[in-house]
């Protein structure tokens, strides 16, 4: 499968080469050039799969002839090895849990796949390969924990010092071997805009090769159809119409929800919930899409202010406003209904919600309001325990740390305090 630049301004490349560059010269993202619907026959069949035959099919085209199917089966069975459960908390309501994975938030899918593919191209190349990423606290994660211990690729996260929550701290600084963490002296903005100076950077890039681990990144993106799929073969009523909503922050999820759609997946329609960072649902209503500076909230995964991903859900309809606008909606939800959420989940299911998830909640809830006839399904992106300090003092409760999260709590952080880029710069030279 090749791989073209929405910028149009760069060769197309393989599949192999969009994972390892990342990002494509003339900085746009790359997309792949051909987009296949599978047939009927597989989504009627869906029930009967598994979730590695599942995910197979979805990704087969998009990877092509460059990994050998048997590895590509393997490399999908070690991404997957967890479950991806769906509960009905309210009658038609359901969660689909995307967290029992070894972060607890659904980055885990994304950061083992691309992990696992890098690992294989990299397998007869002397020359190793520096992944360079930005977190505000899940990918950071994610990333360290899917790197760990791959042969012939260094990892550098950066996070901003003080916002981050204590679990993703921890989760991001506590692994050691080929993951090495900066703390940033500054906001997720400045761990971003550090990261894309450096990939700019001649003095770097003619001495490692740099690649980076965000949704941007083909292989991190391309999985998260997955979910999506596994979500449909669950429900019982097939009839009914099914729409997702995705609690949205660079809406890479979202995004690959749409090329599943694309691919044949039954999908009615898709919300984008999102929080105070509201640029996709005043472009909705409004046709102009201007980016902001993030605003900070206790949803914080999804602090976005310009998301890049948005960019190929124009792509995918054709840069056709009304088109996305027929399949698309968008809601932004302030912090205060956000907790009030938590609060009712917790109170009349019994279900504990993360701040992402309790986003999502809200935004299905909206739209079923004036939809009846459906059947709706939020992502819930991340483990409440990974949020601690924001749902606990709303439901009045504690909650247990999980195996996951009590197997780095109590290790040391190690990390390397920088100010300024000149820091970061020295340290990826040497
Ligand atoms: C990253 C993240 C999101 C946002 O996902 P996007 O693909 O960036 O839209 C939502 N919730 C949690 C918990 C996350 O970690």
């Amino acid at each position: 499968m090749k791989y073209y630049s929405l910028n149009n301004n760069s060769a197309k490349i393989s599949f192999q080469e969009a994972v390892i560059k990342g990002i494509a010269p003339d900085k746009g993202l790359y997309f792949p050039e051909k987009i296949t619907p599978l047939s009927k026959s597989f989504f009627k069949n869906l029930h009967n799969l598994d979730k590695n035959e599942i995910a197979f099919e979805l990704i087969k085209q998009f990877v092509g002839n460059e990994i050998p199917e048997n590895e590509l089966k393997s490399i999908i069975a070690d991404t997957l090895d967890f479950d991806f459960p769906l509960v009905e908390i309210e009658k038609n309501v359901h969660s689909l849990e995307l967290f029992h994975g070894p972060t607890m938030a659904f980055k885990d899918v994304g950061a083992r796949f691309m992990a696992r593919c890098l690992s294989h191209f990299n397998k007869d190349n002397e020359n190793e390969v520096t992944v360079l990423v930005a977190t505000s606290g899940d990918t950071g994660g994610a990333v360290a924990s899917g790197f760990l211990g791959v042969k012939g690729v260094n990892v550098v996260i950066l996070y901003p010092s003080g916002k981050v929550s204590n679990v993703q701290e921890k989760q991001l600084t506590t692994l050691d071997e080929n993951i090495k963490a900066l703390e940033v002296d500054g906001t997720f903005d400045d761990c971003q805009n550090m990261v894309k100076t450096a990939f700019l950077d001649k003095d770097i890039t003619d001495k490692i090769q740099l690649t980076s681990a965000n949704s941007i990144n083909v292989a991190r993106w391309l999985p998260q159809m997955f979910y999506f799929a596994f979500a449909i073969k669950e429900l019982n009523k097939k009839s009914v119409k099914t729409v997702f909503s995705i609690p949205s922050g660079n809406f890479g999820n979202i995004c690959a929800g749409m090329m599943a759609q694309k691919l044949g997946l039954p999908i009615f329609k898709f919300i984008a919930s999102t929080n105070a960072n509201a640029v996709v649902p005043l472009y909705l209503e409004t046709g102009n899409y201007s980016p902001i500076k993030s605003i900070q909230t206790i949803s914080n995964a999804m602090d976005v202010g310009d998301p890049s991903n948005f960019i190929r859900i124009r792509n995918i309809y054709n840069n056709d406003f009304n088109k996305l606008k027929k399949n698309l909606e968008s809601y932004s939800f302030t912090d205060y209904e956000t907790r009030n959420a938590m609060y009712d989940i917790y109170i009349n299911s019994h279900y504990i919600a993360d701040p992402h998830g309790a986003v999502g909640y809200l935004g299905l809830k909206k739209f079923m309001m004036k939809n009846k006839q459906i059947q709706g399904i939020f992502l819930e992106t991340a483990h409440p325990v990974k949020f601690l300090e924001v749902v606990e003092p709303v439901i009045k409760k504690s909650i247990k740390y999980p195996q996951q999260i009590m197997d780095v709590i109590n290790k040391p952080k190690k990390a390397k305090f920088i100010k300024v880029y000149e820091e970061l710069k020295h340290f990826l030279i040497n």
